[in-house]
């Protein structure tokens, strides 16, 4: 057959991540996991427990926490459609055409899905299960079945039967009650809106205050992807919530992170703070940087401009080149905190120092949400290049109680875990590929069973083991060894067994000795403690 002539199959479908998500694989997981690791172990020092939390979470709930109008939840978030009301518009969408008989079965299927799904929803309690509502899905069902049949039979005449029976559909679907229960998911952009929800869920204002969470795991965001910023990214974060307000609180929870990074040996830690006031004397600085703002707006680019009436805050965040010298001489949070809001940032310093916590102050650090208020900190690392915020943080009192909770003090952080891996690899601190502790180069019937029984005390005491499933020849198999990195190579064959004196060999030098198996154990937890 010429290669004209020859069809070519069609490959299937190589299938890749989605953009701005990607695999973590080994060895580099190995970092990861020391990593989470390290959190569990410090924030239970400091007597934090880990709250794991649902990924997704009605819209409803980023919109009131994290803020309507942020780009958080105006352009980023990742929503779920709303089925029910997707397929309920497709199908009365048809109602008005329904004249020949190919829409005629288009509508009979639209139909027949729609109640499908209402009948699903129903049963799980996603619409209210009302009389109502029962009824009406009877009746669509009805005419469904009728629709079909109909049109199977094929003596379909355009004639007014349809036209009734379409028409009373549409009444029967437009009664429906399905919006008040069908709500709107997202997939969580960040967590601390989960966790508030569920202290306020679980009644936690009732346990000993303050209440000490952590939790770790990916969060969605849709930006535009770059080295440091993911649409799927993983956050470590923490909050304190209810009791105090006392600024040791705030601290404490600078100090964890600080104590966390340390235990890490991340390089280049650089402590950011600010008191961005609170409700009596932020709304006067606003006011006051927005005018300042207008007298020099000419000279700003299109977002500061926008953001002088929207929210002035974020242009002290802007990254313009030219905006920097301009901002630099804006009035400054700092010198407008209220007496209470300057004592609670004072104290805030005094009990920093007195931890030992090196810290820059930084004006221009602030957050644009209302219930945010006095500390707020940033850290940064090396090794980021534009993106080198690895943790952002601060106190937010008001929070809860916007979500229908009692009013509860809350401080918290979340540290952004690939920039913190991003960091740790660039400054030399990849762990390297794991090897195993021990090859088992077994041959023959009688070794395997042993071999077997080798490799589960062997695990039981820690050991990473390979135990190849098909029988090799010694030489390939050390061989193998060698290539998967093992440090020891176990070799059992029929003599071994007989003997009950086992061949250990050393890959690096290519020593070997004899052993009974008890004797080995004892070996090579000793010969691990001296690689320690
Ligand atoms: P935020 O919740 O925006 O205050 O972010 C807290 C931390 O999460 C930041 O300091 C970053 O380290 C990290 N982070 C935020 N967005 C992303 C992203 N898209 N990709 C990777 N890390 C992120």
């Amino acid at each position: 057959m010429s290669e004209g002539t020859q069809k070519k199959q069609e490959q299937p479908r190589r299938f890749q991540a989605i953009k701005g998500t990607r695999d973590l694989l080994p060895p580099e997981t190995a970092l990861w996991i020391r990593v989470e690791q390290t959190a569990h172990e410090v924030f239970g020092t400091f007597g934090f427990g880990e709250i794991r939390l649902p990924i997704f979470e009605p819209t409803e709930l980023f919109a009131r926490a994290v803020g309507g109008e942020t780009d958080i939840v105006s352009k980023e978030m990742y929503g779920f459609p709303k089925k029910l009301e997707i397929l309920r518009r497709a199908t009365t969408d048809q109602i008005g055409q329904v004249n020949t008989p190919t829409k005629i079965h288009m509508f009979a299927q639209s139909l027949a899905v729609l109640v499908l799904n209402l009948e699903q929803a129903l049963n799980a309690g996603e619409i209210p299960a009302t009389e109502s509502n029962r009824h009406l899905i009877g009746q669509l069902k009805k005419i469904s079945e009728e629709t079909i049949v109909f049109w199977r039979s094929l003596n379909w005449e355009p004639s007014g039967k349809w036209t009734e029976l379409f028409g009373t559909a549409s009444e029967l679907i437009k009664n429906l009650e399905i919006e008040r229960l069908e709500e709107s998911f997202s997939l969580r952009p960040e967590a601390t809106a989960s966790v508030c929800r569920a202290y306020i869920e679980h009644n936690m204002n009732q346990l000993p205050q303050p209440v000490k969470l952590y939790y770790m795991g990916p969060m969605f965001r849709r930006e535009r992807p770059q080295k440091g910023r993911y649409r799927q990214f993983y956050q470590i974060g923490a909050e304190v919530l209810g009791g105090s307000d006392a600024p040791a609180i705030d601290a404490e929870v600078i100090e964890m992170v600080m104590t966390f990074f340390e235990r890490l040996w991340l390089e280049g830690v650089q402590l950011h703070i600010n008191s961005i006031g609170d409700k009596n004397c932020r709304p006067k600085y606003v006011e006051q940087l927005r005018e300042e703002l207008r007298k020099v707006k000419d000279k700003l680019g299109p977002d500061s401009q926008r953001r002088i009436e929207t929210n002035p805050l974020r242009v002290l965040d802007s990254k313009v080149e030219s905006e920097q010298a301009i901002i630099e001489k804006l009035p400054r949070i700092a010198q407008h905190l209220c007496d209470a809001c300057r004592e609670n940032y004072d104290e805030v310093k005094r009990q920093l120092a007195l931890r030992g916590i090196v810290y820059t102050q930084n004006f221009r650090l602030v957050r644009g949400l209302d219930y945010y208020m006095r500390t707020t900190f940033e850290i940064t690392a090396k090794g980021l290049g534009s993106q080198n915020a690895v943790c952002g943080g601060g106190r937010y009192d008001g929070l809860v109680e916007m979500l229908g909770g009692p009013p509860t003090k809350g401080i918290g952080f979340a540290i952004g875990e690939d920039r913190l891996i991003l960091s740790l690899q660039e400054g030399g601190k990849a762990l390297g590929p794991q090897g195993r502790d021990v090859y088992i180069a077994w041959m023959g019937e009688k070794a395997y069973t042993a071999a077997i029984q080798a490799a589960k005390n062997l695990r039981m005491a820690g050991f990473s083991v390979e135990l190849p499933p098909v029988e090799q020849k010694f030489g390939k198999a050390l061989g193998q060894a060698d290539k998967l990195g093992a440090r020891y190579a176990l070799i059992l064959g029929d003599n071994e067994v007989t003997s009950g004196e086992w061949t250990l060999k050393t890959l690096a030098t290519g020593e070997q000795g004899k052993f009974r198996e008890p004797d080995l154990l004892d070996f090579l937890g000793k010969s691990e403690k001296r690689s320690e």
